[in-house]
């Protein structure tokens, strides 16, 4: 292609902060392209001239995929696709339905638009102020198995959002015209899997993906469950276990926190009609509670943070006292709505945590075990570091459940699955079928939290092994910890990780055979995308 001799217009500094601030840098060059042609010449530019191009969603992410903290930037150019590259066209057939999106929309927006057609999903991530692309980029999941002798509702999908896709354009390497321009994948096309859950490894511009007919939920919380009960070692009659509600309706969660002894659990049930005892609810956001920091917390914080950490069971007991009262002065223990409503609920303003994050690949059989061998290890874990003195977990555990990215759940014939998805099936295990998603939260730069992380990390990798299970990473969160830092532990970046996905390298071949240049990487990704 002809050399593009004068820099794209439209470029201005910004700077980037991920959500736990851990990563941050300023005075980056910044475009907010109106068009995919404008995409492409300021690609197109980038590549020409040395830089490098990362689309950054809102940057929500933990994982260090967008920039490295503390790099210079000065040849790095972010994308903001959120500003202009947004629109959304729906096609209903049926009760069902299919959407094409620009990846820069914002989840909230898009089930905004979806429900409006009724139509929507039942399991997605808990914020709504993440992009479209942010999401698909790592898979994003919400909590969702089938209830006892629930089938799949038409163009549902029980695993990830990237499981719902059908199509996508990304960003690519013509060889022949020798430039970066767009081409659009089939969901049948062995060349899609690694794009279906990029890691940021390339720009996805725009999908076509399938859509279910939108429901309403129920969504009841219970804050007087036993842990010891909800974690029981296996699942018995007459006992409520974490999988005595998944078969009840499919849709759990957990949040734990600690030194406490009840987690707050919630599950969500199909309700057409609407029970009378529950609050109906219009719009998302429906715990306000858990959105802001008291000042009691804040409170406690500092007092952590200034030589008192043995203060962080008091932290845990505050925190699920909120929750309790929160949950009864704002009458949202039993709520029911459209999905979007009831499954969107975490806002930008609440605490902003670090968390760790695995998918437990199993049966679902063994659910329970690995929930209870999880815990137990958790608590042997705290209490050997609490006889020490020392503190490293002072947020909650959170436990969901999905299914696994089937490519037999796809309308489209012969889909392939994603290949780089954290719950992409295993194919010498066809009999796994769920995938456990276990995070731990805690503040960030919380003494010893690296070392905590790391040494349970360890033993997850080595427990949730071999016949039992398969652990993958979570791509947004916390992993490859050493006793210092995460996402540096070689062992787990340039083994575990890449051990934990068939076909690795030809994934990685794919993407670099599309982005040659490595135009669309950062350090983290060079570290880790690469073959081994
Ligand atoms: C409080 C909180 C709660 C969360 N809850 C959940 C949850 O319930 N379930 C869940 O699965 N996740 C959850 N997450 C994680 C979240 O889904 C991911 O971090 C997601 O990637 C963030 O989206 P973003 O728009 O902020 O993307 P960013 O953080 O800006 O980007 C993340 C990655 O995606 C890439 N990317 C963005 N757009 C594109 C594109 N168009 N093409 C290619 N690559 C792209 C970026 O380059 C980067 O590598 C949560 C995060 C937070 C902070």
């Amino acid at each position: 292609m002809e050399i593009i001799k004068t820099k794209p217009t439209g470029s201005y500094y910004s700077d980037y902060e991920n959500w736990s601030k851990q990563v941050s840098g300023t005075h980056i060059q910044t475009y907010s392209p109106k068009n995919v042609a404008e995409l492409l010449n300021i690609v197109n530019w980038a590549w020409q001239n040395n830089y490098q191009v990362r689309v950054s969603g809102q940057q929500h992410n933990w994982s260090p995929l967008t920039i490295a903290n503390g790099n210079n930037n000065s040849q790095i150019i972010l994308i903001d696709m959120s500003k202009y590259l947004k629109n959304v066209t729906i096609t209903k057939t049926g009760d069902s339905g299919t959407f094409t999106a620009q990846t820069g929309i914002l989840m909230e927006a898009l089930f905004t638009a979806l429900e409006k057609k009724t139509l929507g999903y039942y399991a997605h991530p808990a914020p709504g102020d993440l992009t479209l692309g942010g999401v698909l980029a790592i898979n994003g999941h919400g909590t969702c198995v089938p209830a006892k002798n629930e089938k799949l509702t038409e163009k549902g999908t029980w695993g990830t959002i990237s499981n719902n896709i059908i199509s996508l354009s990304a960003i690519v390497w013509d060889s022949t015209a020798e430039c970066y321009t767009t081409k659009t994948f089939q969901r049948n096309d062995p060349e899609i899997a690694p794009f279906l859950a990029c890691v940021g490894r390339t720009i996805i511009y725009e999908v076509t993906m399938q859509v279910p007919r939108n429901k309403r939920l129920r969504c009841q919380s219970f804050v007087d469950i036993p842990a010891t009960e909800l974690f029981a070692p296996k699942a018995q009659t007459g006992l409520r276990t974490f999988s005595h509600y998944l078969d009840q309706c499919g849709k759990a969660e957990a949040i734990w926190f600690p030194f406490t002894d009840k987690p707050w659990m919630k599950i969500w049930t199909e309700s057409p009609s609407y029970p009378t005892v529950s609050k109906p609810v219009h719009s998302p956001y429906n715990y306000p509670f858990s959105d802001r920091v008291p000042v009691e917390i804040s409170d406690l914080i500092k007092l952590i943070n200034n030589g008192y950490p043995e203060k962080t069971p008091a932290m845990g007991n505050l925190q699920m006292s909120l929750v309790k009262t929160g949950l009864g002065a704002t009458i949202s223990g039993d709520l029911w709505g459209w999905s979007k409503d009831v499954l969107l609920y975490v806002k930008p303003d609440t605490l902003r945590v670090t968390a760790n994050g695995y998918a437990i690949i199993t049966k679902r059989d063994n659910i329970q075990p690995v929930l209870h061998d999880f815990m137990t290890k958790y608590e042997e874990m705290v209490e050997k570091y609490q006889k020490l003195n020392s503190w490293p977990m002072n947020g909650p555990i959170e436990v969901r459940v999905t299914g696994l990215d089937k490519p037999e759940d796809s309308i489209v014939s012969g889909a392939v699955a994603p290949a780089l998805s954290a719950v992409r099936p295993v194919d010498e295990h066809p009999e796994w079928d769920v995938a456990i998603w276990l995070d731990i939260l805690s503040m960030p730069d919380t003494p010893d939290a690296n070392k905590f992380y790391n040494e349970m990390e360890q033993w997850i990798f080595a427990h949730f092994s071999g016949d039992y299970a398969l652990t993958r990473v979570e791509w947004s969160k916390g992993w490859g910890y050493t006793d210092d830092a995460a996402w540096e532990n070689n062992d787990v970046l340039n083994n575990i990780v890449p051990g934990s996905y068939k076909d690795w390298n030809e994934s990685m071949a794919i993407l670099n055979k599309y982005d040659p240049h490595q135009t669309f990487t950062s350090p983290f990704m060079r570290k880790l995308l690469k073959q081994r």
